[in-house]
C-alpha cells in the first residue's frame, strides 16, 4: 500500500502519470508523504471494474453482505491504532482524539451496518400477496468524501453501499489520502471481493469530475462543503443520477438561563472546539438567553483561554492544528472579519497561539455580541472560533437558530421541557441534541436546507444506497 496507489479490481495499481503531490504534516507544515491524482482513463477502470461486479455483488444474500463486513470489522478492530495513528499525522487530529474517536467512528458504523442489514427485509408485500414492494441495490456508486473526519465518512458511505449490494469507486479527499489507503488495505486484508470496492486518488475539480460525470455511475454520496456540492449536482445532472449531499453546517446551540451555564457553557465551547472545529455539527453560534448573557460570555472566555493547543503526536486533550495552510489563512482572515465588523472579541485572535511558530496552529477564540448581519454569524469558519449572542424570548431564540442558510445540527441547553421540545421541533435541522445528548449509533445523520438532502448512518444509510421496485401480479397461478 501507498497512498500513490489506486486500488481497483482487487489488485493495487501504479499510477500512469509520474507526478506527485505532496501531502503535508499539518502540526510541522514539512511534506510526510505523497500522492498521485488519477486520470479520466484511471477513473474509468475503476467504475467499469465496480460495474463488471455489480450483477454478482447485488444479488449475494444479504448474510453474504454481513459476513463480509463481518470481516473488515475484524481487521479494522485488529488495526485500529495504526489507522488512528496515521490519521493524526495526516489532518493533524491530537492522537487521543485519533484514537478516542477518528479511528473508532468509523469502525463503531462498519458494525452498526452488520446489525442492521441483519435484520433488514429486501421485500415486503403491499396490501397482500399480489403486490410486493423490493428494495434493490442502487448500481454502482460514487463515494467523494472529506478530509476533516475521515474514517466517519468513508466508513458511513462504504459500510452503507456494501450493504445495500451496491459496487463502489471512493475518492478521498486529496488532502487526507493516506487513511484511506489504509482503508483499502483494510478491504483486501478482509477478502471483498474484487471489483465492489475500488480507491482512486485525486482532486475535486479533475479527478472528482470525472467520476461524477462518467456515465455508468448510477449514484453518487458526496460529503463536504456546499460549494462542491452544487457543483458535484451540476455534473450528474447530464445522466440523471442520484444525489446524495451532505454538506456544510453553522449549527446553533441556545443556551437557556436555567441550563446550569456553569457546565452547559463550558461545555458548548468544548464541542465547538473539538477536532479544532474543523466539524460540520460544530456548535459554532452560541444563543444565550438574556438574564444569563454576561455571565455566559465569561464563561465561554474562561474555557478558551484554558483550552492548550499543541502537536497532534503529543498525547493529552490539547487541540491540534488546523489542516492545511489555505484552512489557517482562511481562519485568519475570518478572525479579522468578525474584529473588523465590530464583534467583541473576548478571547484568542489572530496569530498562532504562543510558543508555536510551525504548523497551522490558530487561537482558540470567542466573539460576544455577534450580530446576525455579521460574516462571523452566516458562514462556515471550520476552526476553533465561537460567536455568541444573546436572544430575548422563545420566538427570537427560533427565529435567530434558523436564520442561516445551512440546517445541520442544533443544540438546545434547558430544563423547561416544553420550552425546550418547542424549540426542538421549530428549528430546521436534521438533527437536534439536547442536554448533551449524543446520537444514538443508528440515528439518521444528514441535512436541512444548504446543509444536504441525504441521510447516513443505520438503516437510513443503508436505504440511501436502495432503490424500491413495485411489483405486481407476483404470485403466478
Ligand atoms: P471540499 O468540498 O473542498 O472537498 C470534499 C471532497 O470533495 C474532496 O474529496 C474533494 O476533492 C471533492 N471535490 C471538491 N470539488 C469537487 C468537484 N467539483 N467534483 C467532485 N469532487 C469534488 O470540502 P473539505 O474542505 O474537504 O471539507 C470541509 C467541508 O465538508 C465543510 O464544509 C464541512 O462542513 C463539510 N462536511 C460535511 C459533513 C456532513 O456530514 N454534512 C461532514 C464533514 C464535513
Amino acid at each position: 500500500m501507498n497512498s500513490s496507489s489506486f486500488y481497483i479490481d482487487g489488485q493495487w495499481q501504479e499510477p500512469a502519470t509520474s507526478e506527485r503531490q505532496a501531502v503535508f504534516n499539518p502540526s510541522t507544515e514539512e511534506q510526510f508523504t505523497e500522492t498521485a491524482w488519477a486520470s479520466a482513463d484511471e477513473v474509468d477502470q475503476a467504475v467499469m471494474a465496480a460495474r463488471r461486479a455489480f450483477p454478482s455483488w447485488s444479488t449475494t444474500d444479504p448474510s453474504e453482505r454481513v459476513a463480509a463486513l463481518e470481516r473488515l470489522i475484524a481487521v479494522f478492530e485488529a488495526r485500529a491504532d495504526e489507522m488512528a495513528v496515521t490519521i493524526s499525522e495526516e489532518m493533524g487530529a491530537p492522537l487521543d482524539l485519533s484514537r478516542r474517536a477518528q479511528a473508532p467512528v468509523g469502525l463503531g458504523h462498519l458494525k452498526t451496518f452488520a446489525k442492521e442489514l441483519a435484520a433488514m427485509e429486501f421485500t415486503r408485500e403491499l396490501n397482500g400477496p399480489e403486490h410486493l414492494v423490493a428494495l434493490e441495490a442502487a448500481g454502482v456508486a460514487a463515494l467523494i468524501t472529506p478530509w476533516n473526519w475521515p474514517m466517519n465518512q468513508i466508513c458511513l458511505k462504504v459500510g452503507a453501499a456494501m450493504a445495500a449490494g451496491c459496487t463502489m469507486v471512493l475518492k478521498p479527499s486529496e488532502i487526507a489520502p493516506v487513511s484511506a489507503a489504509l482503508f483499502a488495505e483494510f478491504c483486501d486484508e478482509a477478502d471483498i471481493p474484487a471489483g465492489v470496492f475500488n480507491l482512486i486518488q485525486g482532486d475535486g475539480a479533475g479527478t472528482g469530475t470525472s467520476l461524477t460525470s462518467h456515465p455508468e455511475v448510477d449514484l453518487i454520496s458526496f460529503t463536504g462543503s456546499t460549494r462542491a456540492g452544487m457543483a458535484i449536482s451540476k455534473a450528474a445532472a447530464d445522466t440523471v443520477k442520484r444525489v446524495s449531499l451532505e454538506l456544510g453546517g453553522k449549527s446553533p446551540n441556545v443556551i437557556f438561563a436555567d441550563s446550569g451555564i456553569e457546565a452547559s457553557v463550558p461545555a458548548g465551547v468544548g464541542m465547538c472546539f473539538n477536532n479544532t472545529g474543523q466539524s460540520c455539527i460544530s456548535p459554532t453560534r452560541m444563543l444565550v438567553e438574556d438574564d444569563a448573557y454576561d455571565e455566559a460570555v465569561e464563561l465561554a472566555a474562561a474555557a478558551a483561554n484554558a483550552t492548550e493547543v499543541n502537536v497532534a503526536s503529543e498525547e493529552g486533550r490539547h487541540l491540534g492544528p488546523l489542516v492545511s495552510e489555505a484552512q489557517f489563512n482562511k481562519v485568519q482572515h475570518l478572525i479579522q472579519v468578525g474584529i473588523d465588523e465590530g464583534a467583541r472579541l473576548v478571547a484568542g485572535g489572530v496569530g498562532r497561539p504562543e510558543g508555536l511558530d510551525k504548523g497551522w496552529f490558530v487561537r482558540p477564540t470567542v466573539f460576544a455580541d455577534v450580530t446576525p448581519d455579521m460574516t462571523i454569524w452566516h458562514e462556515e469558519i471550520f476552526g476553533p472560533v465561537l460567536a455568541i449572542s444573546k436572544f430575548a424570548s422563545d420566538e427570537q431564540a427560533a427565529e435567530m437558530a434558523n436564520d442561516t442558510p445551512y440546517g445541520l445540527a442544533a443544540y438546545i441547553q434547558g430544563h423547561d421541557r416544553e420550552r425546550v421540545q418547542r424549540l426542538a421541533r421549530q428549528i430546521r435541522a436534521g438533527v437536534v441534541q439536547i442536554n448533551g445528548s449524543g446520537r444514538a449509533p443508528n440515528a439518521p445523520f444528514g441535512g436541512y436546507k444548504q446543509s444536504g438532502n441525504g441521510r447516513e448512518g443505520g438503516r437510513y444509510g443503508i436505504e440511501d444506497f436502495l432503490e424500491v421496485k413495485s411489483l405486481s401480479g407476483w404470485p403466478i397461478e
